[in-house]
Order: structure tokens, then sequence, then C-alpha cells
């Protein structure tokens, strides 16, 4: 596999397992890594259950399968990303543990390898002085589900350089997404106006102002969404929704970003939304 054309991708969950996906179908070899080896395997049959759909829908065609398969390589260690021109970083959102992952990469990968993190809240500035190249260090924020969703956020941190930038802005468009050049501030631009809105659901549910199904109703065929905030809480998580509000309001220092209390009490309740069985929904059955 030649250097220029091979991406690392660290952590194979939701988004790492996407992320694969997507650059292995534009042609790039793809070194998929995590530190469980059953998340590797899950990944791999995620990705070949959503190039499954691909075909099912007409836009791959069968035979391109097994070549876009193939270009993903399983692996636990990090030396095997030495050679990749960019490694996309998909771990828990966790600060340390994404701090550590970039230490790490600063440390196995090739000096000219550009280090991106998927991360949704934490700080880019942050994550890059971890590293001794923090200009070689940026923000790529997929969409959920990334094999569906055009939407990238790239995210200059104070010290990204603008070769950076512009090597970041054309992979994406490669891949057949939409860039948009972000600055690093909490939240970024999606979950800045996302969280907020969601926020607000949550109050008007506790004040009482209408019931779940009738918030969602309003904002699904009064504004078009596609989901209702309350539904795509659950989708989110709860304790996700609540955390990125946490980081606007500390971030930012202003308490318009409060979380709602019912918000808060949800998540102490451990009803976290589809993941936990039961949500501002029930989805016990
Ligand atoms: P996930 O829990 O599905 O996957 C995380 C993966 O990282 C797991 O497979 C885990 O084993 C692996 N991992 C954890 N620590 C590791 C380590 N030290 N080394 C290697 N692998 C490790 O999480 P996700 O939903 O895919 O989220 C990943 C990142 O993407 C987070 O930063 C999140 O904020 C961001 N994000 C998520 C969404 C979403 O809708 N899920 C959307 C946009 C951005």
């Amino acid at each position: 596999m030649e250097k220029n054309r091979r991406i690392g991708v660290v952590g194979s969950g939701t988004m790492g397992s996407g992320i694969a996906q997507v650059f292995a179908q534009t042609g790039y070899g793809v070194v998929l890594l995590d530190n469980h080896p059953e998340a590797l395997d899950r990944a791999a049959a995620t990705i070949e259950k959503s190039l499954g759909r691909l075909v099912k829908k007409g836009t791959l065609g069968a035979e391109q399968v097994p070549a876009i398969l193939e270009r993903v390589t399983r692996t636990t260690k990090p030396e095997s990303l030495r050679e990749c021109q960019l490694v996309v970083e998909a771990v828990f959102e966790d600060a340390t543990v994404k701090t550590e992952i970039l230490e790490k990469l600063d440390e196995v990968t090739s000096p000219d390898t550009i280090l991106a993190t998927n991360t949704s809240s934490i700080s880019i500035t942050e994550l890059a002085a971890a590293t001794q190249r923090p200009d070689k260090v940026i923000g790529m924020h997929f969409m959920n589900p990334v094999p569906v969703m055009k939407l990238v956020e790239i995210i200059r941190g104070l010290a990204t350089s603008d070769q950076t930038y512009a090597a970041v802005e054309s992979l994406t468009r490669e891949l057949d997404k939409t860039p948009v050049e972000v600055q690093d501030y909490p939240g970024f631009i999606s979950n800045r106006i996302l969280m907020p809105m969601i926020n607000e659901a949550f109050f008007c549910l506790m004040e009482g102002v209408a019931t779940r199904e009738d918030i969602d109703t309003v904002m699904k065929l009064g504004m078009n969404h596609p989901m209702g905030p309350l539904t795509l809480a659950d989708f989110i998580g709860l304790d996700v929704c609540l955390n990125i509000m946490e980081v606007l309001q500390n971030g930012l220092g202003d308490d318009k970003y409060r979380p709602c209390p019912l918000l808060r009490k949800m998540v102490a309740a451990g009803h976290m939304g589809r993941k936990s069985g039961r949500g501002v929904y029930d989805y016990a059955e």
C-alpha cells in the first residue's frame, strides 16, 4: 500500500467503523485500530452489513464489495499506523483517553502524518498541545451515520496550519462529503446549536408546556425536522447531551447553556435513551 493512500482510524465503534468504511469505499487502504479485538470484529461485520445495504439500494456494485472489505486491515498495535498520511481518532469522548491516544500517535506515526480527532466537544487546541506537532492536529467531526451524512465539520485548533487544513479539506471532498471550516470554540457549530435546542425541549417538557409527543410533533411538522428533539436526544444518549451542555456552559461561561434539571434527573436515574432501553420514551420491548 503506498503511503499517501493509507489512512489510520483509531477506535472501531459507531463512528470509527463508519469512517473506515467511507475511506475504503473511496479507495484508501485503512488501518483500523482498537484495543478490543472483539470491537474490531464487530466493526468488520458492521461495514459488511452497511455495504450490503448500499448494494441493495443500487448505489454500489456487488462486485466492488470484496475489494472494499480487503482494504480495511484490523490491528491492536499502534505501530501499524506508522505509514499513514492521516490518522483519525474516534475513541470514547474522554479528554484523558484522547490525550493519551494523541501522545501515542505522536510517538508512533511519521512526523508528517496529520492527526485528526472526531471529538464532539473537546478542544482541538488542548488535544493538539499533547503532541509535538500541534500544526498537524485538526478536528474532523463526522456525523452519524457516517456513510450517509454529508457534513464534516473541520475544526482548526489555534496552531493548525493552513497546509493541514487544506489537506483535510481536500480529503473530505474526495470522500464526497461537504466540509465546513470551524474555529475551535465549545460545541463547534453543530452541537452549539443543536444541544441548546434539545435542552430547551426538556425545559418545555419539565414545565408542562406540552407532552413529549406534541413537542416532537411541533418540530417535525412545523420545522420539517426529520425527528423531534426528544426522540433525537434518546438516539444520541441523554448522558451525551448533558455532557455537551456542561461543556458549553463551562467553556462559554454563560448560564444560557445551563442543563435542564429534568435532563440531569433522567441521567441520574440511568434513563439514557435508546441504549439503556429507556429515556424520554420507553424502548423496553
Ligand atoms: P463508541 O463507544 O461506539 O466507540 C469507541 C471505540 O473506541 C470502542 O470500540 C473502544 O473499544 C475504542 N477505544 C476506547 N479506548 C481506546 C483506546 N485507548 N485505544 C483504542 N481504542 C479504544 O464511540 P462512538 O460513538 O463511535 O464515538 C467516538 C467519538 O466520536 C467520540 O469522540 C464521540 O464524541 C464522537 N462522535 C460520536 C457521534 C455519535 O453519534 N456516536 C457523532 C459524532 C462524533
